[in-house]
């Protein structure tokens, strides 16, 4: 999966640094560099103490049950220490495509062949997606939800 910069909600959100690449400590795949931010908001009540350093990595292997990791300073949360399903995840449930809002890829793929909308704007206008953007913290990744509609838009095209 490629990230690139396409906030289009005002979240000013912005992947940090690409370059910076780092190795899941269980399956060994090259996760994405992600801040403390959205670390700190998502992982569940019992471990948010534990929440140390700066900078995290997001394992991006669908297969592998860890989420956010760093392993400079030895740190590991798994899939059921995050407070919410991560939508690459097997299983995830349910599929988020805006955890802003909540709305749900379903939802999504729904407005698509139900109601023919192609575009993220009228995804948006249809399901709430986007509405009170706070992608910074509810966000996995700390980035704009719309490069996952987009995703599920194209899913939801390809179907029909
Ligand atoms: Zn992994």
């Amino acid at each position: 999966m490629k990230l690139v910069n396409e906030c289009c909600c005002g979240c000013n959100t912005k992947v940090t640094d690409l370059a910076k690449v780092n190795k899941c400590p269980v399956c060994d795949n090259e996760g994405i560099s992600v801040s403390k931010v959205p670390v700190e908001h998502l992982v569940a009540d019992d471990y948010r103490m534990t929440v140390e350093g700066d900078g995290y990595w997001i394992c991006m292997n669908e297969d592998c049950s860890v989420v956010y990791y760093n392993t400079d300073i030895g740190i590991k949360f798994l899939k059921d220490q995050v407070s919410v399903p991560i939508w690459f995840k097997k299983d995830a449930n349910p599929r988020y495509a805006c955890y802003c809002s909540k709305v749900t890829e379903e939802q999504v793929i729904e407005a698509v062949v139900k109601n023919g909308a192609k575009m993220v704007k009228e995804v948006n206008a249809i399901t709430g997606a986007m509405k009170n953007s706070n992608c910074k913290e509810k966000n996995p990744l700390g980035v704009c939800c719309h490069k996952i509609i987009q995703e599920a838009i194209d899913k939801g095209l390809a179907m029909k």
